[in-house]
């Protein structure tokens, strides 16, 4: 991958710029100098200097799992609540019906290229999953567990606008989407990655704030709109 976590922040930093980091340290090696932090699983990533200039990358130098070399393993994936809680399913379905607009708009944020029908499936997962039915999510944070639903590949379509595929992690100590509101107020470390066929690109930490909901939404077409509540 293009970026690993800081070693001294919890930001991210691009392969160039820790090279930089390292002739900063005074280091002959530039791995000697203090480790990048894998974004999901927090393992110290090693660097590759790369052929041409911007090839270099980080990656695991060792076969322990990590979900961003195998993104169909994510552990959350296709889980649904162990005691469905009917209020939460009604609390939640409804403000999805009633911020349908602010959803799209704050989605379509975080996906590049973003294609309606792929909203629609990921509010048909949604359903089949019942991830509304988790007594302790905050509904405002859906649209951060809707993200991880589906996989985001690249079209099909002759335009070809999105060449690469995403998916979204949370950090791997989550194991099941109840773990992601355990602590009230807190909610966990959400990151996008890039992939091209299979290999790791760039990755993004993906602001998981409620500030879409001051916003106006992006209008849907009614024959969109009907599809998605159908699916509520
Ligand atoms: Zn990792």
């Amino acid at each position: 991958m293009q970026e690993a976590i800081h070693p001294h922040s919890n930001g991210l930093i691009s392969y160039t710029d820790y090279v930089q980091f390292t002739l900063d340290q005074g280091c002959q090696k530039t791995n000697d100098a203090p480790s990048t932090k894998c974004p999901v699983c927090d393992r110290n990533m090693k660097v590759r200097g790369g052929q041409k200039k911007d090839d270099g990358h980080f990656y695991h130098n060792d076969s322990i799992f990590c979900p961003t070399k195998e993104p169909a393993a994510r552990p959350y994936l296709g889980l649904t609540p162990t005691i469905p809680d009917i209020n939460a399913m009604r609390r939640n379905k409804q403000f999805v019906s009633d911020n349908l607009e602010c959803i799209w708009k704050k989605l379509n944020s975080i996906i590049p290229f973003l294609h309606i029908n792929e909203f629609v499936e990921i509010l048909k997962e949604a359903k089949r999953l019942n991830v509304y039915g988790y007594s302790n999510l905050t509904p405002e944070r859906l649209p951060y567990v809707f993200v991880t639903l589906i996989n985001f590949l690249p079209s099909k379509s002759k335009k070809k606008e999105r060449k690469l595929k995403f998916c979204f992690f949370y950090e791997s100590t989550i194991q099941t989407y109840e773990e992601l509101w355990i602590n009230q107020g807190y909610f966990s470390k959400l990151v996008r990655i890039s992939y091209e066929n299979s290999k790791t690109k760039r990755v993004k930490i993906i602001s998981t704030n409620i500030n879409y909901l001051n916003e106006n939404g992006y209008e849907l077409y009614d024959s969109y709109r009907r599809k998605c509540l159908a699916q509520l």
